[in-house]
């Protein structure tokens, strides 16, 4: 039988083709047949690249014996559903290795996650917070938040969904379709929803108390509400009209900061100013995921 060791697709390899029987092989470049100590398990992902693995170290790992492929203690080899890219990642995961090189996909990612929930491996080790695949999931949460927050909730991957909520603030709610809130369920769908309202809730009520300062022969109380109450309550209605959990500060900063200015009474002036900057302060300190 010939070999040939290419793979996962896009890996340096060579083909080998032997001429008397006209099969090729394609081999993992990295699970390949060892000696030391020696591979005792081919698998066969559904591309047709094989993977040469220990099967102890299979079976050590899995708590259902890799998805009940490895229930009889002779069988020594598997054909699997996966692709040989998410297969490769799947064996990543089993022999702790990094799989940063090869720059999985999203997709690659959440196939990888799937098996190994059904090849019974507990993801509370690689899916640890720092792990490579929990930075390669966590990277992706810049340009996919919304996808890596759903797969995070589906195997309920407390740090990566926390990490990813805090790039979905921007993220307006009607994003969420049918099927995001099914698989993320209930739990982590109310987490967000609330990181969201609750962020909207608080800059409301930071906007809502008008700066005062103790009445002076110039600047009385009802001075003040005329003017300074005023002039606040029309920047921070016309503010709160749009707020929402991502709002940002100079936002606030341009509506409110001109009702400064325009005050004539220079104690009106110093409050609304500290006020302004006390929000923007308060702003920032807020929590910003789940
Ligand atoms: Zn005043």
């Amino acid at each position: 039988m010939a070999t040939i060791i290419l793979t996962p697709p896009g890996s340096p390899g060579e083909d080998v083709e032997n001429p008397g029987q006209k099969v090729l092989i394609s081999m993992s470049t990295t699970f390949y047949p060892q000696e030391d100590p020696v591979t005792d398990l081919i698998i066969i992902s559904s591309d047709n690249v094989f993977f040469s693995v220990h099967k102890r170290v299979l079976l050590f790992k899995s708590n259902n014996s890799f998805g009940a492929f490895l229930s009889e203690p002779d069988t020594n080899s598997i054909i699997v559903p996966e692709s040989s890219n998410v297969l490769n990642l799947v064996l990543y995961a089993f022999y702790d290795l990094n799989p940063a090189h090869y720059t999985p996909s999203l997709d690659d990612l959440g196939e990888m996650l799937l098996a190994l929930s059904q090849y019974g491996l507990s993801l509370e080790a690689p899916l640890a917070k720092g792990k490579p695949i929990y930075n390669l999931l966590s990277g992706f949460a810049f340009t996919f938040p919304l996808e890596v927050y759903t797969l995070a909730s589906e195997y309920d991957l407390e740090s990566l969904a926390v990490d990813a909520s805090g790039h979905l603030l921007a993220t307006p709610l009607h994003h969420l379709t049918d099927e995001l809130c099914l698989r993320m369920g209930p739990i982590y769908l109310r987490r967000l929803l609330f990181l969201h309202l609750g962020r909207t809730e608080r800059l409301k009520a930071l906007l809502k108390d008008a700066p005062a300062h103790e009445p002076t022969a110039e600047c009385g109380a009802i001075d003040q509400r005329l003017k300074l109450k005023a002039a606040w309550r029309e920047g921070a209605t016309s503010l709160c009209w749009g707020v929402n959990a991502s709002t940002p500060i100079s936002m606030i900063h341009a509506v409110l900061s001109p009702i400064a200015d325009r005050l004539k009474c220079e104690e009106c002036k110093t409050v609304a100013r500290e006020k302004i900057r006390s929000i923007l302060v308060d702003w920032t300190m807020v929590k910003s995921t789940i």
